[in-house]
């Protein structure tokens, strides 16, 4: 893999083609091929993401960033109105299960692109031959 090629190139944002689930090089390539699964090569760059690896960090964002959102609301929502028990266990699952897989697959997109942009060594395009 050549590791002189500019990151990210074409001036790609890695925040715009992270979150849009682009390829990191192009920003024109699809990332996924499924839900969560990475192509193993960019269809329009030829970028090799077979190696690539975003481990849990997208989901610890996603713990962070989520939990933060709920706690608060779910505070508002108890000192404002009171409700029994019964509404908050009606109110919070979907908003949780629904905002994690809503946020999955953008952050995912995001880690890859800062993996690649940052030449961390878990985006798989550095070689250490
Ligand atoms: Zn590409």
């Amino acid at each position: 893999m050549n590791n002189e090629t500019p990151s990210p190139a074409y001036g790609q944002s890695a925040l715009r083609v992270g979150l849009t689930c682009k390829c990191p090089r192009c920003g024109r390539g699809a990332l996924f091929t499924g839900f969560l699964t990475v192509v193993p090569r960019c269809s329009v760059c030829g970028l090799d993401l077979s190696k690539e690896d975003s481990g849990d960090g997208p989901a610890v964002f996603i713990v962070f960033i989520l939990g933060a959102i709920v706690v608060t609301l779910a505070l508002v929502v108890e000192v404002n109105f009171e409700p029994p028990l019964w509404v908050h266990l009606v109110i919070w699952p979907p908003v949780i299960i629904g905002g994690a897989l809503a946020m999955l697959r953008p952050l995912k997109g995001l880690m890859i692109a800062l993996q690649y942009k940052n030449k961390a060594s878990d985006s798989g395009t550095v070689d250490y031959d």
